[in-house]
């Protein structure tokens, strides 16, 4: 049995990895970069090693130095976390033949979902519906304008190696296809190394709706139902709710199971997401598979009820999986923001920093996985991202209501943060209404861009105008207003005299 886990990460991913390891009475290992000497995830862990300098290619992403410290510590597992090295087949390849278990899937399946195309021929083999589009990297610019327009506009040209958004093209218009197919190639190549990319029909009015999976080694597949993840910045994901505000009954047994098939067909081993595009009639077409714990993860362990960290620490245990899909249901409706590091009013520009202080929302129904402290400084080579804030309650309209309630509460000063953005999302009529779709954002800009609505100080300003207006009037009158500060009641002018104060 695992005694001792290195976690392969850093931030709140890390200590979240920890609490799990901790909970289970296994030892954690931390390693940080130089930039990460005063991280939380570094106190937190039971031991913790130096790997070297902050970028993370000289330190988190390099294979050698993760398996030098698991050997020196005795680690006998590791987690990769999300990002660095989490969907790397050459390290999960290296964990084996160091003999140290790697918590999650076999370097076969990261390989087979890593590669877009590769995956997509493999789901068709298994009769899961995908995006119709081509099987085959496009080559030659006169194919890929011809295959085009078989498939009818619009669509979207994408990197097979692709992730994070990147390599990815909306083509509208066939005067583009040429130049988007170019730009998608060398942003891909630029991005993963590798220019192959691949057409897909765009789904109109896209939902992007996904599945967690769990499979163990002895041939037990469950899936713990659905996220919706379809408010997007950028093809990335900000906000994330289950259960699926669209979902009916019916439709989210088929997708849970094809679900279990896409990931069986894999071989799969561990915790696992199958991501699917869903149009507004709920037709579903598979669009890739993340293998590896995901950030929105603890909206599904919140509403399922299952830790799904301890669940692929018992995987990896080679223990057969205690969890039956006819006993899971889901509880309630939990919503997660991610909450990041960067000015929503300056084109969401990185804002890294010292926090000089923070409050943190507490309370019923409220979950925070945060790494910062006051007087830490976020470092600028990493993802900016601070923290995750999960609110759970029985229905939908109060779980929105205990997320604005828990975002007022969180204050973060020192650094600019997504706090305020995600505040007008909850109040935005489309999502209180759960009518939305991946144009959310762009749909909504009236209600989200903080430009279009009054700025604070353009309000403190009129109110010290209005103030002074008062005041001239009430002198000008020698004292003898409409309302006499004699006949106002004591609680009435002590107000006036601190709001005087604060002027
Ligand atoms: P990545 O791996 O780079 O994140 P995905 O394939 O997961 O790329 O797609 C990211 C997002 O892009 C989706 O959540 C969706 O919003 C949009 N998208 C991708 N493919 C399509 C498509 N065929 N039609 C419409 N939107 C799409």
């Amino acid at each position: 049995m695992i005694k001792k886990i290195l976690v392969a990460n850093r931030g709140e991913i890390a200590i979240r990895v920890m609490r799990s390891c901790r909970e289970m009475g296994i030892k954690s290992v931390a390693v940080f970069s130089e930039a990460d000497r005063t991280s939380m995830h570094v106190r937190f862990a039971d031991e913790a090693y130096f790997i070297g300098p902050s970028p993370s290619n000289e330190s988190y992403l390099v294979i050698d130095k993760i398996i030098d410290v698991a050997k020196r510590s005795g680690a006998d597992a590791i987690h990769p976390g999300y990002g660095f090295l989490s969907e790397n087949a050459e390290f999960t390849e290296r964990c084996k033949e160091e003999g140290i278990i790697f918590i999650g899937p076999s370097a076969h399946a990261i390989n087979t979902m890593g590669d877009k195309i590769t995956a997509r021929k493999k789901m068709q083999k298994a009769s899961v519906p995908v995006v119709p589009g081509t099987t085959e990297p496009i080559t030659d610019l006169d194919d890929a304008v011809e295959t085009i327009k078989k498939i009818g506009l619009p669509v979207m040209v994408k990197a097979s190696a692709g992730g994070g958004g990147k390599g990815m093209r909306l083509v509208t218009e066939e005067k583009n296809i040429r130049s988007s197919v170019n730009a998608a190639k060398s942003e891909a190549k630029a991005s993963f190394g590798d220019d192959a990319v691949y057409i897909e029909k765009y789904i109109d009015s896209p939902h992007h709706i996904e599945f967690q999976v769990l499979c163990d080694n002895h041939g037990n597949a469950i899936h713990l139902f659905e996220r919706e993840c379809s408010v997007q910045r950028r093809h990335q994901k900000v906000v994330e709710e289950t259960p699926s505000p669209i979902m009916t009954d019916k439709v989210r047994m088929e997708m849970g199971a094809h679900a279990v098939a896409a990931a069986k067909a894999v071989n799969y081993s561990g915790a696992g997401t199958i991501e699917f595009i869903v149009d507004d009639d709920l037709n579903y077409y598979f669009l890739e598979m993340n293998t590896r714990l995901q950030v929105e993860h603890p909206i599904t362990e919140r509403v399922v009820g299952v830790d799904l960290v301890k669940e692929q620490i018992k995987i990896a245990n080679n223990l057969p999986l205690d969890l039956k899909q006819e006993d899971l249901f889901q509880n309630g409706h939990a919503i997660e923001v991610r909450i990041y590091a960067e000015d929503p009013d300056n084109n969401f520009m990185p804002n890294p920093g010292k926090i000089k202080h923070i409050t943190e929302p507490l309370g019923l129904g409220v979950r925070h996985d945060g790494y910062v402290y006051e007087g830490y400084e976020i470092p600028m080579h990493y993802d900016p991202m601070i923290s995750k804030l999960i609110c759970w309650a029985p229905t939908r309209n109060e779980a929105i209501d205990r997320m604005k309630r828990a975002l007022y509460a969180y204050k973060i000063t020192g650094v600019k943060t997504s706090i305020p953005f995600l505040h007008r999302i909850m109040d935005v009529p489309a999502f209180k209404e759960g009518k939305y779709n991946t144009h959310f954002i762009q749909d909504n800009s009236k209600y989200l861009d903080s430009t279009k609505e009054p700025k604070q100080k353009v309000k403190d300003v009129a109110c010290i105008a209005a103030f002074v207006d008062y005041l001239n009037k009430y002198e000008s009158t020698n004292g003898k207003s409409t309302e006499s500060s004699q006949s106002l009641k004591p609680w009435k002018q002590y107000g006036r005299k601190i709001s005087i104060n604060r002027l």
